[in-house]
């Protein structure tokens, strides 16, 4: 308000208005959700700033939040189709083509808890080359209305009101059955829609070891009989099978002694200059870099796992360095004394691995060295850009603070364009 002596007071808009809304109250809503605020948050931060006791009356910020959702969903839709052109592109260029219709895509899903049993996923594809976002699915069991429905009515009532819900579109659960289906049948929605949204067909999928979602897939044949969909494994969870095995094993391999007249089960393979929890660490390592650092081909990675067995099943009387890597610079200290010729005074510096321990780790050796598993690890992909999307998703909408559907899917699709240059600006420019 201007006020002067000689006229009346003027009002000048502090704020834009979109039809009956202000531009501020809607920005300030998007702003606060994205920290992972609700309307608790704005009340609060208004009461502390002293602009305002509350800031808006619950309807009024459904309101506004229905109105946020919207404008997220499109220009969020839009930056996916710019990323899927920009895949497509790139795949063009990596591999020497002049079209493509196929991509590799990363796809992963994440949880949210909402009582028992009750929750919402989010399952996303990743390009591979473009490292984007091309497609979100979010899947929910959870409807507050159905929710209170189920408490208050008859159960033929509430088949007649559930019937009109479902029909108006006003549900928004969209997930029924176990929870651990949610992410396999997000991603075959998302194989199914590619060819219509973006004229591209996922052909090569990068996954975690749980085949569940890739068997679904390959099973729906989303392109047809004839187009095959390969399989390629994240590098970062096969490298961790190799820990998952050898704990397993530590666990597993125990003998029945007494001590004080008490029986225990001691495990054999645990303690001092055995498998202790440090070294399984360090075979888990070598393990995977085994297969990064020979990501071209099959033969080299599985020599370079076995390096490291027969390198520390290694003594000064029986060396078996022949697999490691030769030269002066070699990780190997028997390859770097015999490059220098000093083997006569070289001596080694490790225990080796006990006789009982290299044959009870043998059989992991060999299973985790097969042709058929090496194979899928060719190219070195890994789900690094999934696993981050996830955490994004769970910062705006932090796991341990109860949200809607709509709330979740806001976070999935802000997520899912922020790693784009264009994104949060127009995001932001939108919604004006
Ligand atoms: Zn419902
Ligand atoms: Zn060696």
């Amino acid at each position: 308000m201007l006020e002067c002596e000689n006229c009346n007071p003027r009002y000048i808009l502090s704020s834009e208005r979109i039809g009956q809304a202000y531009a501020i109250n809607r920005r300030f809503i998007f702003i606060m959700r994205i920290l992972g605020l609700g309307l608790v948050g704005c009340d609060k931060f208004c009461g502390l700033m002293d602009i305002a006791s509350s800031f808006l009356h619950k309807s009024s910020y459904d309101f506004y939040v229905t109105k946020i959702h919207e404008c997220v969903k499109i220009v969020a839709e839009k930056l996916f189709s710019l990323a899927a052109e920009e895949e497509k592109k790139q795949t063009c260029k990596e591999n020497d083509l002049t079209d493509t219709t196929d991509v590799t895509v990363s796809g992963d899903g994440t949880w949210k808890r909402r009582g028992f049993a009750s929750l919402y996923g989010v399952s996303t594809l990743i390009g591979y080359y473009s490292g984007k976002v091309l497609d979100v699915f979010v899947k929910s069991s959870y409807c507050k209305s159905c929710e209170s429905w189920k408490k208050k009515l008859t159960t033929e009532e509430y088949y007649e009101w559930h019937t009109k819900h479902v029909e108006n579109n006003e549900c928004s659960a969209n997930h029924q059955g176990a929870a651990g289906n949610m992410e396999a049948s997000s991603i075959l929605e998302m194989f199914l829609r590619s060819l219509k949204k973006y004229g591209l067909r996922y052909t090569s999928y990068i996954g975690d070891g749980d085949s569940k979602t890739f068997t679904k897939v390959v099973n729906s044949k989303p392109y047809g009989e004839d187009v095959v969909i390969t399989k390629k494994e994240c590098v970062g969870h096969v490298q961790k099978r190799m820990g998952t095995r050898l704990r397993e094993l530590v666990k597993k391999t125990v003998q029945e002694i007494i001590v004080n007249g008490k029986k225990i089960m001691k495990k054999i393979l645990s303690g001092k200059g055995k498998l202790t929890a440090k070294l399984i660490d360090k075979l888990t390592v070598y393990y995977g870099l085994a297969i990064r650092r020979h990501s071209n081909s099959v033969e080299d990675m599985r020599n370079a796992i076995w390096a490291t067995y027969y390198h520390y099943a290694s003594t000064d009387e029986n060396p078996q360095h022949e697999k490691c890597p030769g030269g002066a610079n070699s990780w190997c200290a028997w390859q770097r004394a015999s490059a220098t010729n000093s083997l006569s005074s070289f001596k080694h510096d490790y225990a080796p691995l006990s006789s009982d321990i290299l044959s009870s780790i043998k059989p992991i050796y060999e299973n985790l060295s097969k042709e058929t598993l090496l194979e899928r690890c060719l190219g070195g992909f890994t789900q690094n850009n999934n696993e981050s999307m996830n955490q994004l998703i769970w910062k705006i909408t932090p796991k341990i603070v109860p949200a809607g559907a709509k709330t979740v899917e806001i976070a999935a699709y802000v997520a899912s364009s922020h790693s784009m240059k264009e994104s949060l600006l127009s995001l932001c420019f939108f919604m004006r």
